[in-house]
């Protein structure tokens, strides 16, 4: 297969689906979290995912890792199919890819101490000298602003920020080469969050390490992604270069979402659009756009076409029946 070298990791018409448990056997119904997506990521830079609670984004960042297999499509990382590797070969990839969580609170064991829990990596795959360890994990603490002096403190000794910093330097052990943040701040402290996004991108430029950076904040993804996605009901619905999207957003999903940002301009202070209802039940999701029962510009076809996600301008794609060239011919 033809590797891009640009491209760390790529969804090709990725779909997860999940049986609901109960009901008739024969007719089993599916929670449909992810329908269809495809993306690229970028070897070196943030790439953003956005959308509401419940839209996909972490089943989504799942699938990308190999943490739940997909019911159709396929996951390419380092120019390798996640789905054709043998057991042993996907141990061997799945390090180069790691993760960060939202709750830097219950992600750490409270029994272990910070040379356990940041080592552990190492321990499992084996093959270094308890020095070994040591040394690494010490350089790891300095690389997230802890020290040596914290190599045997809990996790209940340090604060929500340092926590985080713990379990970043605990992701970055194994030197991976893609790194998943899910929603990382947004269990801290406002105070911490700079400090925190400082710290990734400070890791990024020394280690060129590539981020999926999952998030609802819109402005955050603004300030530190190169491309991002927006999601909804388990579909893309706007995706490409941050600014482009900024700049010249176009779907009225995306409008919505980033007039709700806190705006600073109070001169001319942007026009708030507030959606109506709640995203419809992924198990049955609407037969056109998904967005259709909700949007604000809705049309007839909405109803009954899906769109199709289309490049618009150059790094700029949308899927929305506003747009002729998202209709089917
Ligand atoms: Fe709205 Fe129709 Fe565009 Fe969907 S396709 S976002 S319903 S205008």
């Amino acid at each position: 297969m033809e590797q891009n070298k640009d491209i760390i990791v790529k969804a090709e018409n990725l779909s997860v689906h999940f049986p609901v448990k109960g009901g008739n056997p024969f007719n089993r119904k599916y929670v449909k979290a992810v329908s269809d997506v495809s993306l690229e990521i970028h070897r070196g830079e943030t790439f953003g995912l956005v959308g509401e609670s419940g839209c996909g984004k972490s089943t989504f960042a799942n699938a990308l890792l190999g943490i739940l297999k997909p019911t159709d499509g396929k996951v390419i990382f380092e120019g390798q199919d996640l789905n054709a590797l043998k057991p042993k070969q996907f141990k061997e990839l799945r390090r180069n890819m790691q993760m960060i969580f939202q709750d830097p609170y219950s992600s750490l064991n409270p029994r272990f101490d910070l040379l356990e829990i940041i080592g552990e990596p190492m321990v499992i795959r084996g093959g270094y000298t308890p020095q070994e360890i040591e040394e690494r994990v010490v350089e790891m603490l300095e690389l997230v602003g802890l020290s040596r002096e914290d190599l045997h403190r809990y996790p209940s000794d340090f604060s929500g920020g340092q926590r985080q910093r713990i379990g970043i330097a605990r992701a970055i052990i194994l030197n991976p080469s893609f790194l998943v943040c899910d929603e990382p701040v947004s269990a801290l402290d406002v105070s911490v969050h700079a400090q925190i996004l400082n710290l990734l991108d400070d890791i990024q430029k020394k280690s060129g390490l590539t981020y999926l950076f999952i998030s609802h904040n819109l402005a955050v993804v603004k300030s530190i992604c190169d491309h991002m996605a927006v999601m909804y009901l388990g579909k893309v619905m706007e995706c490409g270069d941050t600014k482009k999207i900024y700049e010249n957003t176009l779907h009225p999903y995306t409008k919505a979402l980033l007039s709700a940002v806190l705006d600073i301009d109070v001169d001319n202070p942007r026009e708030r659009i507030i959606l109506q209802g709640d995203i419809p039940s992924p198990i049955n999701p609407p037969a056109g756009c998904r967005f259709c029962q909700r949007c604000p510009n809705a049309m007839d076809i909405c109803a009954k076409c899906e769109p199709k996600l289309v490049e618009i301008e150059p790094d700029h794609k949308i899927a929305c029946h506003l747009y002729k060239e998202c209709r089917p011919e």
